[in-house]
Formats: structure tokens, C-alpha cells, sequence
């Protein structure tokens, strides 16, 4: 048998996570050791028996065989919260490609044990029957700040210690001289810091409708049946999901287990976690990126010690170390904001599966518009699938328009707004009603297009629109394809042909313009770089301040506005022609829910979609609110193009400051790829081919089996490893990419 080593972190909680030590594993201990199992090894120069874990086995030793030190056993029942995140970091390094490191500061952002926040008080000893006559001692002796102390302690028996100290101003000396008397007590608790709204009303549980109780009852009798499952709740906006969440979650807590519900950081907002918290109370803790390091600790604390029983969060949220985790939520679950944009690119709902699937937990994802990803998996009957189809509330789904901009144009209106969202603008004005207006900037990516026919410039391999470069070329970022920038429409020879240039600011201005009588609100990335801004146009908008809001996707998410009855997209096609496979997809979940904003409230909502391509599916289907229908077009493009997720997706992305350098880097790995027998798409200019001088480039590989494309990453890695490649090159791996 060959001799097995060991790599292992000692101790996590005290050491910095940045290195591993090599072990040998005894013989009688091969067959039992696993990655992330918790084991005693001598360590240092005295060899204290410590205790480590296992983050890697192998059979090759590091350095010489003959200075590396043995296991000396494993710990029995090992597997604690930190274990079971080890084995979970070790998933994420093998499946998304990063080194240990990296995968385990991930899942476990905290490192540094922080100091609690601690409740000082001062107690009385004494028994109380003898307090009066000490009392009259002091006062005779001339012992004012001992008598002030006391007197106060005879009626109170314990006083903070801000009182004792700032209001009467007893000196340090003293408390200490008269806790060596034993007649007082110095006592500190210890407290989390709590970043959530405390004191809220309690409120109960709304009764179930109809179909929410059915979906319910399913998953209490699966859950009884010890089934854990991964449900996909397919629900409009406003059609009871979060209702849902809660009743599974009470279920869930019930049986003593705990629930972590993710929520993408945009939607995290103080109606949400009010929410949650008027039905859990102080069992509700929450994450997000505003809080301390401090808060954050005492929060992973909280979860750790089981005294809270609830987490709410964005992704990062997942990597709490609940000791019973019993369902996991994801709300949203289309959002692109799951995929972690730095090493490891982890996607957190395949993360929380596999978390679910080694705890013991089922899964809820939700979404009104869910990812292809989920509803495949749905209809493959890998998921179950629960589906609301109407509103809680009796709210009707508004009246859609599309309006075709090159129609508006041919009649000579050259304006941001057709005829049409121009008429009902005024109309809701004059009615003191609200009107959303909404421009997608995202994915904006320098596409080109007619003004005349629509007609937008696309790569002839590979479908998506090109981007247009300042050297006047137009440049296909997935294959490398480029072309001269036409100086005419090829289809209709018109010469509007030329990027789209359109943004908020330019939006309110012409709206100022038009209806100069409007108060109008803008909330894009610049007017909300302040902490509290993003609140405060919320605010000043529900309350009725202002007539017409503008603003970016960051409009459309979950807001309800009892007043907007008029809801204008601006440009629907803005996202439509990003330079990017989910383009459609990404455009079909913002019009969706833009439309959604709409007649929230009693009266009856409009919305008027602008485009230059009426007849594209995903705007149609869109405006019908009929996700099957957009659901079957999609996923034949995607069967036909090979794209995620009918086919699985890996981008290598190479950054380095010598383009050449970095070219013939690119160059070298796809020679890799294709040498094994597979097919590579590139090397080609990334989208964003140079930033802050960095040259970037990337290369596609398309497998139908995502284990195949984890084969491809761990080959490159080991060939990576072997090579003297240039040092400021910088190789990241992204599988089944979010973002262009
Ligand atoms: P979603 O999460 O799907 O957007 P919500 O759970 O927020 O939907 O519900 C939308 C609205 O309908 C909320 O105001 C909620 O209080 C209300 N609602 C949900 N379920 C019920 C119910 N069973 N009875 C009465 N009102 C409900």
C-alpha cells in the first residue's frame, strides 16, 4: 500500500488560515481518514498535540518523507460545525477551482475571534438586613462615595455600571476596595451585538390560502417522512412565496432544527427583515454587508451557539455554522447576485444544495421568474415543483403595451417617450397618480443597432450582439470574431446605425423637460452612494413627495407602491443586446418584474414597454406575463447554441499587464484543452479587454457533463502548476458564467 499524507490546518480558531501542514497518515488509520475530519497531531518545535483538520489527502510528499510527522488519531464524532465547513470548502476548491485558501475563507469569513460586547453591573453582597447600619457607618466615617453607592444598592441591588461611574461618579478605588469587603459584586455579562430592529410587535401567522396550505401540507408530510427535499416555488409577484417561507420555517423550528434564508442584498430591505422578525421575534438574526466585523461576528456567534434559530442574508449568509440546519430558503433565485464575482466563483444555490445534501436539510428556491438552471431541473422532476399562480391580495395584473420606437420614429418622434407612455404620463399626473419609469443600464455593453429598423449587429458564430471597440471595429467577446463598424444598416441602409447611448440622467432631464410641472426622483449607483440614500428616495417617493421616479433595475425590486399605476420602461432592448448568452433571459426577469410594479394597490395599473424589437420573444412573452411560453424559446436557443445550462459552460479568464505575454498564455492552455480531445472556443478578447492596463482574455470550453469541465480545470491547474509561467498573470476560473 502506498503511503498516504495528509494536508492540515491546525487549530483554525487561534492560527491565521493561511497555511497547511503535511502529515503522514499511520497505516491503521487509511481507510478511516476523510477530508475534513478533525484529528490530534503533534505540532511545533516541543510537539504539542494539537488538534487540525484534513483539507487534502495525497499520496506524494510534499518534502523529505523522513522529517514529516504522523497523525496520531482521529478524533471520534468529528464532525463539528468547522468539519462539515471544511468538507464544504473542500467541494467548493474542487467544483469551481481556487486554491484551499481561498475556498476556506469563503465559508468561513470569520476568522478572528473578536471580544463580546460586555454588560458591566455592580451587585450587592451584603444581605440587605445589614445594609442599614453599614450605611450609617460610612456616613459617619465621612465615606460619601461608599454611602452614595450603597444607598443606591439598597434600593436597586444591582446598578449599571455607567450609573455607578458616571452619574454617581463613584471612583474605581472605591468599587474595588469594597468588593475586597465582599460587600459588593463586580459582574459582567456578556451580549451579542444586535444589528436587527429589536422590539417589534409580535404578529401571527396570516391563514393560508387554498393553494399556499396545499404546498404547506406537502412539506410538513415530507418532512415528517424524514424526505429532505429541493422544492422551486414558481409564484407571480405578490402571490404569497414569503407566506410560504415563514410557515415552512415555523415548521422547521418546531422540530428544533434551524433555517438560513437567502436573499439577494438588493432586496434585503427593512420591510423584509420586519417581516420575519414580527413572526420569530429575537430568534431572527440578519447579515449583510453594513455591519460591522464586530456584528457580524456575535452573529455567526449567535448561530453557532444555537441561540438564534433564524438567519437572513445574502449569500455569504449560507456559511453560517447552524448545529442543526433544517431548511435552507433562497428567495429570488434567478438573481445574478448568487454568483460570487471573486475566487472561488461559487453559484450559492449549487453551494446550498450540497450543504443541504450533507446536513440533512431541504431547500426552497423562489422566484416569479425562475432561473432556466432550476426550472429544467423542475421538469426533469429533480425538483418539486410548487407553483401560486394568482395574487395573495386582490390586486388585478395590469395592462400591457409595447411600443415599437422605429414606428415612433418613422413618425417623426424622435423623443425618449412614444406617443403613448407621453399621453398616460400626463394622464397620471393630472390624476396625482405615480408613475415608475425605469432604464436598463446593466449589461449595457456597447452594442450597436439601427435606430432605423432595429436591427442590431451580432456575431455570426455565436449569436450575441458584438461590442463595439474605440478602434472602430465591432468584436465578438465570446469567439474572438470581429468586423469594421458598418457605416450603414446592412439590412435597410439606413444611416442611424450607431451605439446606444441613453442613461438616467439623460432620462430626467428630458422628463424635466416635458413635464416641467413633475417632482421627479432619480435613483441609479450615483445618486445612491450615500448610506441612507437608497431609504431615502424610497421614502420621499412612497410617501408622495415626488410624481415620477427614474431609475435602474434598483427600482424593480420587491417595492410595493400603492400609487404607481403607470409603469414606463424606457428601453427594453438595452439589456436585450448585451453582449451575453442569459441577455434574454435577464431581460425577460426585469421587464417581468417591472411590469409587477404596477397597480399594486386598489386601482388598476398600465405598463408601456419601448422597443426596437416588438416581435422578440422574451419582450413578448414578457409583456404577457407567460413564463412557459418564454421558458420553451429559451431553452431551444440554448439546446441550439450549447449554452448553459442544456450544455455546461467553463471561462478561463487570463489577466496580465503584457498582452503578448498573456496571449501566448492563452494560446499555451487551449493547446492543453484541445490535447486532451476537446474543443475550445478562443482565445479572445474578454468583453472588457483592458482595464486599468490589465490586457484580459479568455477561453470557452462547452461539455455536456459538468464533471468533464471539473476534468478540464483540474488539468490546467496541474499544468499551471508545473509551468514557469509569467508571475503577473493572473488565471481565474468561472464555470457557467453570470456576467459577460
Ligand atoms: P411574494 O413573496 O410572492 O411577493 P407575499 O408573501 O409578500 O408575496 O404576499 C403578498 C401580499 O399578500 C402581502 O401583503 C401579504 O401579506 C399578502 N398575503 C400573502 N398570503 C396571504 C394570505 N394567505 N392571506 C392574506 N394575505 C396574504
Amino acid at each position: 500500500m502506498e503511503t498516504l499524507y495528509a494536508d492540515i490546518i491546525i487549530n483554525i480558531s487561534h492560527e491565521a488560515l493561511d497555511r497547511v501542514f503535511q502529515y503522514r497518515v499511520p497505516f491503521s488509520l487509511c481507510e478511516q481518514i476523510r477530508v475534513g475530519q478533525s484529528v490530534r497531531v503533534p505540532f511545533g518545535a516541543g510537539n504539542r498535540e494539537q488538534r487540525g483538520y484534513v483539507v487534502r489527502l495525497s499520496d506524494q510528499a510534499e518534502y523529505d518523507p523522513k522529517k514529516i510527522k504522523e497523525i496520531l488519531s482521529i478524533e471520534e464524532d468529528s464532525v463539528s460545525a468547522e468539519s462539515r465547513m471544511i468538507k464544504l470548502a473542500y467541494w467548493i476548491r474542487e467544483n469551481y477551482g481556487s486554491t484551499m485558501i481561498q475556498a476556506l475563507k469563503t465559508v468561513l469569513p470569520v476568522q478572528d475571534k473578536m471580544k463580546q460586547k460586555e454588560k458591566k453591573s455592580v451587585r450587592l453582597m451584603l444581605p440587605k438586613e445589614q445594609a442599614p447600619g453599614l450605611l450609617d457607618e460610612y456616613l459617619g466615617r465621612h465615606y460619601a462615595a461608599k454611602a452614595r453607592l450603597l444607598a443606591a444598592l439598597m434600593d436597586e441591588q444591582t446598578v449599571s455600571w455607567e450609573r455607578v461611574t458616571k452619574d454617581l461618579k463613584i471612583p474605581r478605588t472605591t468599587v474595588a476596595g469594597m468588593e475586597q469587603d465582599g460587600i459588593i459584586r463586580v459582574e459582567t455579562e456578556m451580549f451579542y451585538r444586535n444589528p436587527g430592529p429589536g422590539g417589534m410587535e409580535a404578529e401571527a401567522a396570516l391563514p393560508l390560502n387554498e393553494s399556499q396550505e396545499k404546498l404547506i401540507q406537502e412539506f410538513k408530510a415530507d418532512y415528517a417522512a424524514g424526505e429532505r427535499k429541493t422544492y422551486l416555488l414558481h409564484g407571480v409577484t405578490g402571490s404569497g412565496k414569503t407566506e410560504v417561507y415563514l410557515a415552512a420555517i415555523e415548521e422547521v423550528v418546531r422540530k428544533g432544527k434551524q433555517a438560513i434564508v437567502l436573499i439577494p442584498e438588493i432586496a434585503l430591505t427593512y420591510q423584509t427583515v420586519c417581516r420575519f422578525t414580527k413572526r420569530f421575534g429575537d430568534r431572527v438574526s440578519i447579515l449583510n454587508s453594513r455591519l460591522s466585523k464586530g456584528e457580524k461576528y456575535d452573529q455567526w456567534l449567535r448561530a453557532k451557539n444555537g441561540d438564534c434559530d433564524i438567519i437572513i442574508g445574502p449569500r455569504s449568509a449560507l456559511f453560517v455554522p447552524f448545529p442543526n440546519l433544517g431548511l435552507i430558503i433562497m428567495d429570488e433565485e434567478h438573481e445574478g447576485s448568487y454568483k460570487s464575482e471573486q475566487t472561488p466563483k461559487y453559484h450559492a444555490r449549487e453551494v446550498a444544495l450540497k450543504k443541504a445534501d450533507m446536513e440533512g436539510a431541504a431547500v426552497i428556491l423562489g422566484s416569479a421568474t425562475p432561473s432556466l438552471e432550476s426550472y429544467q431541473k423542475a421538469l426533469d422532476g429533480k425538483y418539486r415543483f410548487w407553483t401560486l399562480k394568482d395574487r395573495a391580495k386582490e390586486a388585478v395584473l395590469p395592462d400591457v403595451y409595447i411600443e415599437d420606437l422605429r414606428e415612433e420614429l418613422k413618425q417623426g418622434n424622435r423623443s425618449m417617450f412614444s406617443r403613448r407612455l407621453y399621453e398616460l404620463i400626463g394622464d397620471r399626473l393630472r390624476k396625482k397618480e405615480q408613475v415608475m419609469l425605469f432604464l436598463n443600464r446593466r449589461g449595457y455593453a456597447g452594442f450597436v443597432s439601427c435606430r432605423s429598423c432595429g436591427t442590431v449587429m451580432q456575431c455570426p458564430h455565436c449569436d450575441v450582439s458584438l461590442t463595439y471597440h474605440r478602434d472602430g471595429k465591432l468584436r465578438c467577446h465570446y469567439c474572438g470574431y470581429e468586423e469594421v463598424m458598418p457605416e450603414a444598416c446592412p439590412e435597410c441602409g439606413s444611416p442611424f446605425i450607431g451605439t446606444f447611448g441613453l442613461g438616467t440622467q439623460k432620462a430626467e432631464a428630458a422628463i424635466r423637460k416635458e413635464f416641467p410641472e413633475a417632482r421627479v426622483l432619480r435613483m441609479d449607483m450615483d445618486t445612491t452612494k450615500r448610506k441612507h440614500s437608497h431609504e431615502e428616495i424610497l421614502k420621499t417617493f412612497s410617501e408622495g413627495r415626488a410624481d415620477i421616479l427614474v431609475g435602474t433595475q434598483m427600482i424593480v425590486k420587491g417595492h410595493d407602491f400603492e400609487n404607481v399605476t403607470l409603469v414606463g420602461i424606457l428601453a427594453a432592448d438595452l439589456s436585450l443586446h448585451a453582449n451575453d448568452f442569459r441577455a434574454a433571459e435577464r431581460t425577460f426577469q426585469l421587464l417581468t418584474q417591472a411590469a409587477g410594479r404596477a397597480g399594486r394597490g386598489e386601482k388598476a395599473g398600465e405598463v408601456v414597454i419601448q422597443t426596437y424589437s416588438p416581435e422578440h420573444y422574451c419582450i413578448v412573452t414578457a409583456a404577457a406575463q407567460d413564463y412557459e411560453e418564454f421558458y420553451r424559446q429559451e431553452i431551444a436557443y440554448r439546446t441550439m447554441l450549447c449554452y448553459p445550462p442544456v450544455w455546461q459552460m467553463l471561462t478561463v479568464l487570463l489577466a496580465g499587464p503584457s498582452e503578448e505575454e498573456c496571449k501566448q498564455t492563452a494560446q499555451r492552455m487551449a493547446r492543453v484543452i484541445q490535447n486532451s480531445g476537446i474543443r475550445v472556443i478562443g482565445p479572445g478578447e474578454a468583453s472588457l479587454a483592458k482595464v486599468n492596463d490589465i490586457y484580459r482574455q479568455v477561453l470557452y470550453v462547452k461539455e455536456k457533463d459538468y464533471k468533464e469541465l471539473v476534468k478540464v480545470k483540474d488539468r490546467l491547474e496541474l499544468w499551471i502548476d508545473r509551468q514557469e509561467l509569467p508571475k503577473d498573470i493572473h488565471i481565474t476560473f468561472d464555470f457557467n458564467p453570470m456576467s459577460s
